[in-house]
């Protein structure tokens, strides 16, 4: 299974399953890349299976072939990627799904993934499943922000905080898979130890080298400081965001290296140095925060490289 650390968790559930002892929700909390979407699919499988021994569904009974075809009539998917919120009318469809008793299974499960993009109107809408769930009734909500949630809805979640793994934790699950890895600082400084990301890296390998690539590139800039390289490395205004990304990596080993706490960077970045006093790194990394903001709240990207490029230059006359 591709989650890495969470013991506890997965001995939670592990439990619960075994004993048929399911609550009415479960509230996956934790940052991103830490593998609540997978588990909270792979226990919604094991709860539908028609055949499941322990806490393992069985993968071929009808129940768990709907599931892989993503057409099981007892499990309502919702997920909030890629949208603003979650509203109202979606949280009105998953009461009319558990409306009636399930077809197949035991139970009825809802998945709501980015739950914490529900509208205040959509929490209320739930919290009446919450207060008086069906008997049959699931519901599995994954977040990463439970400041976003009304007390009411808190109170009443079973909530199972998910924590990144540590580096033995992560140093286990690689000899486990067997995998071969020719630079472990690098991959774990790039993936920051997140699981997610990790895989990621793992299933094509040719992104840490185009990564590692991108980084060394903002690092130049960084160096150069001159208004028409900086200018040159924004061209094309594609991808801008994600080129901010890589000036905070850069920004972030330069940190390191100034505070000489690069101990565990990659041998590739750990003579990366700038000649930017702690402060102008300060001031730096808040200017390339703010741009990103700039950019969230739909500012022309235009204006926004404009600008980072001529404070970026200023630090050329110091
Ligand atoms: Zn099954």
């Amino acid at each position: 299974m591709n989650i890495i650390g969470q013991k506890n968790i997965l001995n939670y559930i592990n439990y619960i399953l075994k004993t048929n002892n399911l609550a009415h929700n479960y509230l996956f909390y934790g940052q991103k890349h830490l593998g609540k979407e997978t588990l909270a699919k792979k226990f919604s499988q094991a709860v539908l299976c028609s055949k499941r021994k322990g806490s393992s569904y069985c993968s071929n009974c009808l129940s768990c072939q709907y599931f892989s075809k993503h057409i099981h009539p007892d499990f309502f998917y919702l997920t909030g990627e890629g949208k603003s919120s979650l509203g109202i009318d979606q949280i009105r469809n998953l009461k009319q799904f558990f409306n009636s008793k399930p077809v197949l299974s035991k139970y009825k499960v809802a998945l709501i993934v980015q739950g914490d993009k529900m509208t205040l109107q959509a929490f209320n809408a739930l919290l009446k499943l919450f207060e008086e769930p069906p008997p049959y009734s699931l519901i599995i909500i994954t977040a990463n922000d439970l400041t976003r949630f009304p007390l009411t809805v808190l109170s009443r979640a079973q909530v199972l905080r998910f924590s990144l793994p540590d580096r033995k934790q992560i140093l286990s699950w690689l000899e486990g898979e067997k995998r071969n890895i020719q630079d472990l600082a690098l991959l774990l400084f790039l993936s920051s130890a997140q699981p997610g990301m990790i895989i990621q890296f793992l299933e094509d390998k040719s992104k840490i080298n185009s990564f590692k690539e991108s980084i060394s590139k903002s690092l130049s800039v960084l160096k150069k400081r001159n208004l028409e390289n900086t200018l040159s490395y924004f061209q094309g205004n594609k991808g801008v965001d994600s080129k901010f990304d890589h000036l905070i990596w850069a920004l972030r080993i330069a940190l390191y290296n100034k505070l000489k706490l690069g101990g565990f960077l990659p041998d590739s970045f750990k003579k990366e140095q700038i000649d930017f006093s702690l402060k102008d790194l300060y001031f730096l990394i808040q200017k390339v925060f703010q741009s990103k903001i700039y950019l969230e709240q739909n500012v022309n990207p235009n204006l926004v490289v404009g600008d980072f490029c001529l404070y970026l230059d200023k630090f050329n006359n110091l």
